[in-house]
C-alpha cells in the first residue's frame, strides 16, 4: 500500500490531543513542543476529578448540567452494588490489595454491563450498597452522557468523519490507531487520548525528572504523528489539551478518624464518601448534620464549600446528588486513608479551580478559532474546528 501517494490535497485535518494532567504549572519551565505549538495558554479547570473534567471537555457543560462528578453518590434505591456486601467478610489482607480490587472491579463492571470507567477503589464492600456510580456508559461514545450531548453525538449527527481513541487502550496503541486512521480513513477530525501522564504525576510529582523524560517521549511520538499527518493533509491543525494540573502533596490527613470520633453511626446517622481531596456527606438526622458541620468548622486543612460557591463552580446538583455538604481540602493536603486509596501519593488534583496547580493547558500550532478560558471551551473549539453549529 502506498499511503504517501494519496495526499488529501486541499484538505484539513484537525486534531485534539488530550494529555491527562498536563497542567499549565506542569509545563512551566519546560520547553514541550514550543517550536511546533507556539500558541500556548492556561485553561481554568472544572472542580472535581477527571470524572468531572473530561465530561466537561466533551460537552462544553458544567457538572451540574451533564451530571458527571465524583464517581460514587449516595442512593440506596438505585445502587447496583448491594450484592457486594458478602465480600466484606473476606480477609482485609486480601481485599485491600490493589490487584485484587482491580480484578473485582473488572468483574463487577462487566457483570453490571458498565462501559464507562469503573473502579471500586477502596470503597468498603460493607457500604457499597449505599452508592450508585455516575459513569456507567462510555463517555467517548455517542449517547455516553448522563444528560445532554457530547461532541461525538454532534459529529455523528452532522456526519463529520472522525477518529477517537479507545480509552481502554494504552498510549502506544492509541497512537498507532490514530496514525492508521490518518493514513487509511477519510477523516476530518481526530481525538487522541493519552492518559499515562496522570499516573506518573501522581506517583512522582510535577518536579521530577521522570516528567521531563515522559514529555520527551510525547514529543518524539507526536512529531512522528504530525509528520505522517502532513504527508496526508495539506493543513494539519493541532491542539494539545489537558483537563487539570497536579499539586504536590505535603500533608496526609486522617479525615475519617475526625468524623468517626463523633458519637454517630455511619449509615444510620450519616453517609460519607471520602475522595482524595474532599469529603462528601449526606445526613439522616439534624443532630448528625450539626455535629459534623461543627467538627468540620474546627479543621484547619480545608473548608466546607458554601452553596453559592458550589453554584459558581457549576457543582450544585439537584437533590444534592453528590453530597449535602462538601468539605474540600487545601491544595497539598490529601485524605489518607480515603475511599480512593489507603496510601499517600506524591501528586494530587481535585482542588479548588482557583489554585494555580488546578490549571489545565492548551497548546496549538494555529490561533484558536474561538476564545478559550475554561476546559469547557475545548468543546466549542472542537465544534468550530469541525464546522458544526452551536448546539441548543
Ligand atoms: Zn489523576
Amino acid at each position: 500500500m502506498n499511503n504517501s501517494a494519496k495526499k488529501k490535497s486541499g484538505e484539513t485535518l484537525s486534531m485534539v490531543i488530550f494529555i491527562d494532567a498536563l497542567g499549565w504549572e506542569v509545563l512551566k519551565g519546560r520547553k514541550f513542543l514550543e517550536d511546533e505549538m507556539p500558541h500556548r495558554q492556561k485553561l481554568r479547570s472544572v472542580f472535581g476529578f477527571s470524572s468531572a473534567c473530561v465530561p466537561s471537555i466533551l460537552t462544553g457543560r458544567t457538572p451540574r448540567e451533564h451530571l458527571h462528578w465524583s464517581y460514587f453518590f449516595y442512593n440506596k434505591e438505585t445502587s447496583p452494588f448491594r450484592a457486594l456486601k458478602p465480600l466484606s467478610w473476606l480477609p482485609k489482607a486480601l481485599t485491600e490489595r490493589g490487584r485484587v480490587r482491580h480484578l473485582i472491579s473488572r468483574v463487577v463492571g462487566r457483570v453490571l454491563g458498565f462501559t464507562g470507567y469503573f473502579q471500586l477503589y477502596n470503597l468498603p464492600f460493607k457500604h457499597a450498597g449505599l452508592f450508585d456510580h455516575c459513569e456507567k456508559n462510555d463517555i467517548f461514545k455517542p449517547g455516553g452522557m448522563n444528560r445532554g450531548d457530547n461532541i461525538f453525538d454532534l459529529l455523528e449527527r452532522n456526519k463529520v468523519s472522525y477518529h477517537v481513541s479507545d480509552w481502554h487502550d494504552g498510549e502506544e496503541a492509541n497512537l498507532q490507531a490514530c496514525e492508521q486512521a490518518i493514513l487509511n480513513d477519510d477523516i476530518e477530525f481526530a481525538f487522541l487520548y493519552m492518559a499515562s501522564m496522570d499516573g506518573l504525576l501522581h506517583q512522582v510529582g510535577k518536579e521530577s525528572d521522570q516528567v521531563d523524560t515522559k514529555l520527551a517521549w510525547y514529543e518524539d511520538k507526536l512529531r512522528d504523528l504530525l509528520s505522517t499527518a502532513r504527508e496526508q493533509f495539506d493543513d494539519v491543525r493541532v491542539f494539545i489539551c489537558s483537563d487539570h494540573g497536579m499539586a504536590t502533596v505535603k500533608q496526609d490527613i486522617d479525615m475519617m478518624s475526625h468524623i468517626q470520633a463523633l458519637p454517630l453511626e455511619y449509615g444510620k446517622d450519616y453517609v460519607a464518601v471520602y475522595d482524595s481531596t474532599m469529603a462528601r456527606f449526606w445526613f439522616k438526622n439534624d443532630l448528625a448534620k450539626t455535629m459534623i458541620s461543627e467538627k468540620l468548622s474546627q479543621l484547619d486543612f480545608g473548608k466546607t464549600l458554601s452553596k453559592p460557591e458550589l453554584e459558581a463552580l457549576g457543582c450544585d446538583f439537584e437533590g444534592d446528588q453528590f453530597g449535602e455538604l462538601i468539605f474540600l481540602l487545601d491544595p497539598g493536603s490529601i485524605i489518607v486513608p480515603s475511599h480512593m486509596g489507603l496510601k499517600t501519593i506524591t501528586g494530587m488534583h481535585g482542588y479548588h479551580p482557583d489554585h494555580e496547580d488546578s490549571d489545565a493547558a492548551l497548546l496549538s500550532n494555529v490561533s484558536t478559532p474561538v476564545p478559550l478560558e475554561s476546559i469547557t471551551d475545548i468543546f466549542h473549539l472542537m465544534r468550530a474546528e469541525t464546522g458544526m453549529p452551536v448546539p441548543a
